[in-house]
């Protein structure tokens, strides 16, 4: 059982994803930011779309799907968005639920706070989580519908995954992450270590992603909003970690 993983670009500066099973033959996309790149990997690859697996209801995410089930027919897997903003959904999942890509499982993980629907899928086996906008790599997506203990909650989730997971999601912001990252935690070595990765990647027109989530939880200010270090860089030393997390995620608002 093997999963094989493609990255490619659609709008301005969304990832595209397809996860292809060499077994069954079976391919999904993960969410449909739009159709035109997406139909292209396809047919480089020569693999047939079998699944859409949304994370959530956000136009950007979901604008390509119904040109896609239009060509292909696939299976769209998405949250329960109380919106109705996701169009053609097939298969609505929550907590807990375990969806087959062909043969590969994915487990859904709900991760509310960007938006209250929000799902990350995990690929237990093949070491792959596809957080799309709660988890960026040195980032996280901005709380629009939820709150931020909420959020919190929501990346501590993704936290526990284990180290080798390796971390797919939904936007190229790495650089500007990294640049307010250093302002919280200038002596932080890891993330020295890889603001000179991204330069180099971004200077090469590679993309940031995938990153393990071991070097994000020893690079992501979001992800540390509990270590003494990230409470000092926002000057509130023995505050709790809600408390950290929220003047993080205000000052890069404003950053
Ligand atoms: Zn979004
Ligand atoms: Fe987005």
């Amino acid at each position: 059982m093997a999963a094989e993983i493609r990255v490619f670009t659609c709008l301005k500066d969304n990832f595209g994803y397809l996860v292809h099973d060499t077994e069954s033959g079976a391919t999904a996309s993960i969410d449909a930011p739009e159709a035109g790149p997406i139909l292209t990997a396809l047919a480089r690859e020569g693999w047939t779309l079998t699944d859409i697996l949304v994370t959530h209801h956000h136009a950007d995410h979901i604008g390509g799907i119904a040109e896609l089930k239009q060509a292909t027919n696939c299976r769209v897997v998405a949250p329960y968005d109380q919106g109705a903003a996701i169009p053609l959904v097939d298969l609505r999942v929550r907590q807990g639920d375990v969806i087959k890509v062909g043969e590969l499982l994915a487990r859904v993980l709900e991760t509310p706070g960007h938006t209250l629907d929000h799902i990350a899928y995990v690929f237990d086996d093949d070491k792959a989580l596809f957080a799309a906008d709660t988890l960026f790599s040195v980032g996280c997506g901005r709380v629009f519908e939820g709150t931020y203990p909420m959020m919190w909650e929501s990346l501590l989730k993704l936290r526990v995954l284990p180290d080798d997971m390796r971390l797919y999601c939904g936007h190229e912001y790495t650089a500007a992450n990294v640049k307010f990252a250093l302002t919280v935690e200038p002596g932080n070595a890891a993330l020295q270590a890889r603001a000179a990765e991204v330069a180099h990647l971004r200077t090469a027109g590679l993309p940031t992603v995938p990153t393990l989530l071991g070097d994000e939880k020893q690079t992501n200010v979001f992800l540390r909003a509990d270590e003494p270090s990230v409470a000092a860089g926002v000057r509130l030393k023995g505050a709790g970690a809600v408390e950290v997390f929220t003047e993080l995620r205000e000052r890069k608002n404003k950053s």
